[in-house]
């Protein structure tokens, strides 16, 4: 993984009379899990979408790396970023494979590679490449889904996977399968992954870190798990 620096960002959109994220300074270590927790319009998808320039911010500089990412070309930059939204976000009339490999072939991968990178990531993310692979997402599980959209995130070996309120849509057991595989994932493959979520157990279970923000994105406090749950 890569670490993520903001370094004074804020956002102020258009015709709101608060700036959404007021400025905001923050460090995130390679390889860790962050989880951002807070209440509804307290700026956690402003900022997630600033990191891969979906949200371009009004001040300040944001690094991957080590890189000033608001000085690169946002298609690029987003090739190079996972992500992961609430809904799965895949094309619902491509297969399985197809969802997958769709950033490669950008990237102009071959088919073979493709096709290897695909079997790995469905059985990583726990789904049998033999059944899944050529299936479309509408004849799916949200909770299938779901896993489809983070293997189509890894496709292309980012160093940084954001993840969006990723398994708000699905049911509470196969929320807790999804969180158990999230983690898994980070052991295996080492990314450094911030998660949006509202949900505070979610955010200290897979949180290595947690970033309680409130509204304007002020920060609240930024620990491990433990030491928040103790304060
Ligand atoms: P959260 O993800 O924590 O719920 P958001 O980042 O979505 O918060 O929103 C932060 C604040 O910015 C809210 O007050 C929201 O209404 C406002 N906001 C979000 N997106 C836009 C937008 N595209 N235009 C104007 N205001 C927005
Ligand atoms: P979240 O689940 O993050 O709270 P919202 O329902 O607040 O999401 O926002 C959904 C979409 O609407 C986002 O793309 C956000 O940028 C946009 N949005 C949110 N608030 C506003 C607003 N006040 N004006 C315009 N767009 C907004």
């Amino acid at each position: 993984g890569d670490s993520i620096t903001l370094d004074g960002v804020v956002k102020q959109y258009k015709g709101q009379d608060t700036p959404a994220v007021e400025r905001l300074d923050l460090e995130i270590e390679a390889g860790d899990i962050v989880a951002f927790v807070g209440p509804s319009g307290c700026g956690k998808t402003t900022t997630l979408k600033m990191i891969n320039r979906l949200i371009e911010p009004t001040e300040g500089r944001i690094f991957i790396g080590g890189r000033d990412v608001t000085r690169e070309d946002p298609d690029k930059l987003r090739q190079s970023i996972g992500y992961v939204i609430q809904s799965g976000g895949l094309f619902p009339h491509w297969s399985v494979a197809k969802n997958i490999g769709a950033i490669p072939r950008v990237l102009g991968w071959d088919k073979k590679r493709i096709a290897e990178r695909t079997e790995y990531l469905l059985d990583l993310v726990g789904l049998d490449p033999a059944t899944f692979a050529d299936r479309l997402p509408k004849d799916m599980s949200g909770g299938q889904q779901q896993r489809v959209g983070v293997a189509r995130a890894l496709a292309a070996d980012p160093p940084v996977l954001l993840m969006d309120e990723p398994f708000g849509a699905v049911d509470p057991i196969t929320r807790v399968r999804l969180q158990d595989s999230l983690i898994a994932i980070q052991h295996e493959l080492g990314k450094t992954i911030v998660i949006v979520t509202h949900d505070f157990e979610e955010a200290t279970k897979l949180g290595d870190k947690v970033l309680i923000l409130s509204e304007g994105g002020h920060v609240e406090q930024y620990a491990t798990p433990e030491r928040i749950l103790t304060d």
